[in-house]
């Protein structure tokens, strides 16, 4: 890469940093999840790392915090509010060490104490206190400047107002957490990601009496600016902060060598979900303070501390219990419902046990201690059991041999291909029998691939079902717009938006009907192998009159497990009233009616990175209206790649390789001469 391009680069990772920053502690509401925070910042000090050219006031190497909002008073700390270094691994410990030692030009064996103190994630305050008297809080800012916060930071029951005791130094400033308890955040969910940013987004209200009407709480740790301290190191200052009455962290400890450090780091890890408050790692700091006057500091954080963070993509906790539910296609799949915990800034509270044969290989019971792993957008799932900490009490889990929501006989299929019976279990009813099948056959009606009715999301589903306004796909088409208007949260204009989104798609190609009708193994491939045979929606009706159901052999692509489901799906009689009530109501159009000669006739496209404006499906319809058609992978079969925002690096990398052409939206759009 020449100099311009790292540059340019290393300025667009910046200033993504800087927006996430922005979000994040300003407006306490993240754009991201942290693990993705943690590698752009990885990202930027590699590149400064390999590139000593690259410069930025910006860099995450000089920053603390986000600069200070204009809701408040800004005010210098008289000495700054730092970050801390972080260390992920015991090698990242022994390291920390190793430059201590040699920073103080001491022998190797040299045993440092460590105040080895569980890291609450919160947001640091300073209180200054004079005189014993609470007179002014900071919020750390910029570690430089902080937000004058004194009104809302009195509002916290447990910060003291006024000290009377005759060591409280005469001025000094008290550093610690203000948080917000795991039981207190279970109301503010729906507002906060995670109980971090609701103890900011709280602690920095405009109005004061806001803030009090959430019991935040605030721990000490350590201090400022101080005059008349007569203290030597930090554990002994700990135990003076609750002599003076503040609250300390319960599990803070005195720790010498890397090795115990580890030891009390897996014992903390394992007590995290029985706790009340979050936590995301340890602090050690070394504890003389004459040691921690020589260490210093570097630009943003302490030579004398660190943070050892627990995983960002792991964590213990504890099965409360374990729910059933059911999909579209009848599989009932196992759910655990967990005690929550904060996985890499997530609060998780619910994992995927699979299916039934996981739970038994497993031997997954409530009550059980667990590791849940949650790796990128996958969801949770249950890693292993910690047998040891198994009650005895405990039983195996039954998996329920009868549907939990309509009571029929649940059933484990004979995979026709492997000859097996399924690892899953399914209600044996089809479909519209049973209500909470019928209500995901519903969401997958209106989804994206199928009708597609702007603003008709899956709760909304939920919500028509409950109130019994829906209850077969027809009655989509039939909704009592006046009674919607009544409800709470619709207004006019929202209801005429519903109302033109449904009656705008009522013209539908065949594909996507049959495609949204959800039968089992009928996805939008198939649907569109069987539209292009039938070709229209009488042949295709007519199916179960005529009784062919071997012709369909003839597909390629259609086996003997589509056309079982085909004919079961037909088999049933309220689909059949369904299909005829929909015929009624909508206009499907013939496959042949599909333009053959389109613009992108016998052209092939890959789509990669987020467009604007446009989802997947859509571009994807828009391809297939014009004759084109769309692949999964980059081969040589592929003609253009069609490249947004964050595109994937490997199916660029290949497409350059097999010198397919890549183009941008804007490019694609011009083919089917559409200005963008
Ligand atoms: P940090 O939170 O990792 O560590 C420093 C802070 O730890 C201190 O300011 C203090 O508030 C706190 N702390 C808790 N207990 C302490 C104790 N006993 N002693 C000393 N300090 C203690 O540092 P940071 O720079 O504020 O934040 C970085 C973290 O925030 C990372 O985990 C990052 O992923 C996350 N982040 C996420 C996003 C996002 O968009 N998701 C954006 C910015 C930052």
């Amino acid at each position: 890469m020449n100099k311009k391009k790292v540059e340019k680069e290393y300025l667009k990772k910046i200033n993504l940093l800087d927006q996430y920053n922005k979000n994040y502690y300003d407006l306490s509401s993240p754009l991201v999840s942290d693990s993705i925070y943690d590698k752009l910042k990885i990202e930027i000090f590699n590149l400064e790392k390999n590139y000593i050219f690259l410069k930025s006031d910006k860099s995450p190497s000089k920053i603390i915090g986000f600069k200070p909002s204009k809701n408040f008073k800004k005010i210098k700390h008289r000495i700054p509010m730092l970050s801390l270094s972080n260390a992920f691994t015991e090698d990242d410990l022994i390291n920390f060490e190793k430059k201590i030692i040699n920073f103080l030009s001491k022998d190797q064996n040299f045993k440092i104490s460590y105040s080895a103190e569980p890291k609450i994630d919160g947001i640091s305050a300073s209180l200054s206190y004079k005189n014993g008297k609470f007179e002014k809080g900071l919020s750390r800012g910029d570690g430089s400047e902080g937000e004058d916060i004194t009104k809302n930071l009195e509002t916290i029951e447990n910060i003291p107002k006024k000290i009377i005791s005759k060591d409280f130094p005469e001025e000094i400033d008290i550093r610690g957490e203000v948080f917000i308890q795991n039981s207190d955040f279970k109301d503010l969910k729906i507002k906060f990601a995670n109980p971090r940013n609701a103890a900011s987004g709280s602690l920095r209200q405009k109005n004061p009496e806001d803030t009090k009407k959430i019991p935040l709480k605030f721990i000490a740790y350590t201090f400022g600016f101080e005059k008349g301290l007569k203290i030597e190191n930090q554990f002994e200052y700990l135990n003076k902060l609750s002599e003076w009455g503040f609250k300390t962290n319960p599990l803070n400890k005195l720790i010498t060598g890397v090795k115990n450090l580890i030891t009390n780091y897996n014992e903390v890890e394992k007590k995290r979900s029985i706790l009340d408050f979050d936590i995301d790692g340890i602090v050690y700091k070394v504890n003389e303070f004459a040691l921690q006057k020589r260490l210093g500091s570097v630009a943003n954080a302490p030579r004398w501390a660190i943070a050892h963070k627990f995983s960002s993509n792991k964590a213990i906790s504890k099965i409360l219990d374990i729910e059933i539910q059911i999909g579209r296609t009848g599989a009932l799949t196992p759910v655990a419902k967990i005690k929550p915990i904060n996985i890499g800034g997530v609060l998780v509270s619910n994992a995927t046990l699979h299916n039934e044969d996981e739970i038994n290989r497993k031997d997954i019971r409530v009550g059980d201690t667990v590791t849940v792993e949650r790796a990128g957008d996958v969801i949770p799932h249950i890693l292993s059991v910690d047998l040891k900490k198994r009650s005895i009490e405990s039983s195996k889990f039954i998996f329920p041999i009868k549907c939990p929501s309509c009571g029929s006989k649940t059933i484990k299929e004979l995979n026709l291909i492997t000859k097996k019976k399924d690892a899953v279990r399914r209600c044996s009813s089809e479909g519209y029998n049973c209500e909470k099948i019928s209500i995901e056959k519903l969401k997958h009606f209106v989804s994206k691939e199928a009708f597609n009715i702007d603003g008709f999301g899956k709760k909304i589903v939920e919500s028509f079902w409950n109130l019994k306004f829906i209850k077969y796909p027809q009655d989509i088409f039939d909704l009592d717009y006046n009674k919607i208007e009544k409800l709470d949260g619709w207004g006019k204009l929202s209801v005429e938006n519903l109302k033109y989104s449904v009656n705008e798609k009522k013209k539908i190609s065949l594909h996507r009907f049959i495609y949204s009708l959800g039968i089992r193994h009928i996805g939008l491939e198939n649907a569109k192998l069987i539209s292009k045979y039938f070709k229209s929606f009488i042949n295709f009706k007519n199916l179960s009159i005529d009784n062919k159901y071997k012709d369909l052999l003839n597909i390629d692509g259609i086996g003997e497990t589509q056309i079982n489901s085909i004919k079961n799906f037909f088999n049933d009689k309220t689909n059949l009233e369904i299909l005829n009530k929909l015929e009624k109501k909508l206009s499907i159009t013939d496959a042949s009616k599909e333009i053959k000669n389109g613009l992108l006739k016998n052209k092939t496209f890959l789509v990669t990175g987020k467009l604007k404006g446009v989802s997947r499906a859509e571009i994807k319809s828009l391809i297939e209206k014009n004759s084109g058609t769309t692949v999964s992978t980059v081969s040589k079969k592929l003609n253009y790649l069609i490249v947004g925002e964050k595109p994937t690096k490997r199916k660029v990398d290949n497409a350059r390789e097999f010198k397919i052409k890549i183009i941008n939206q804007s490019q694609f759009l011009n083919m089917l001469n559409i200005t963008s």
